[in-house]
């Protein structure tokens, strides 16, 4: 078998370059699987973008933001209650990826980026509520994608919303692991 080889790789959900040996198991940047990274071609394109979409798709992509930018929130406040290092620099990088979905999803609507609504507080709650916090918010999310897609089926908006998807159950899965370690 051939050693894999360093070079570039190009994630088609959000647009981030990696330089790697071989191909990446995730998008460092949006969490996407590696079905969607590819090696540049000339030019590298992202999906769903340069394209008109009716307002009732852009209305949803736009409650589908404000979720994902929440999302992001709650990860943040999640972070900054944690006692457990594991758990601080888990959910710093679950903070990011969602922060980079509400980036994508700007970039695909040409909307411009809300301010998040920030949330209280969660320093009375333990590591393991914290973790718990997790599994429903992103079954949420979910779901209101699984609703967009519907409006829009087998478009590659569909398949950005379905890699979404994707990632978010990563997310669930990690909670899972973590609730194990935890209690
Ligand atoms: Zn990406």
């Amino acid at each position: 078998m051939s050693q894999p080889q360093p070079g570039v790789w190009f994630c088609e959900l959000c647009g981030e370059a990696v330089f790697s040996l071989g191909k990446p198991a995730r998008c460092p940047a949006c969490g996407a699987w590696p079905q969607l990274m590819v090696q540049p071609t000339a030019p590298p394109r992202v999906l769903a973008r340069d394209q008109v979409y009716d307002p009732e798709v852009v209305s949803g992509a736009q409650r589908m933001i404000v979720q994902e930018l929440d999302t992001s929130e709650l990860y943040s406040r999640v972070q900054a209650s944690a006692t457990a290092p594991l758990l601080r620099v888990t959910f710093r990088s679950l903070q990011r990826i969602e922060g980079r979905h509400a980036t994508l999803l700007c970039a695909i609507f040409k909307l411009k980026r809300p301010a998040p609504t920030l949330r209280p507080d969660l320093s009375a709650l333990s590591d393991r509520e914290l973790i718990e916090l997790i599994r429903p918010r992103e079954d949420e999310t979910i779901v209101m994608y699984q609703q967009e897609i519907a409006k829009v089926p087998g478009t590659e908006l569909a398949t950005v919303y379905q890699a979404l998807i994707d990632i978010e159950q990563d997310h669930n899965a990690l909670s899972a692991r973590l609730l194990g370690m935890f209690s």
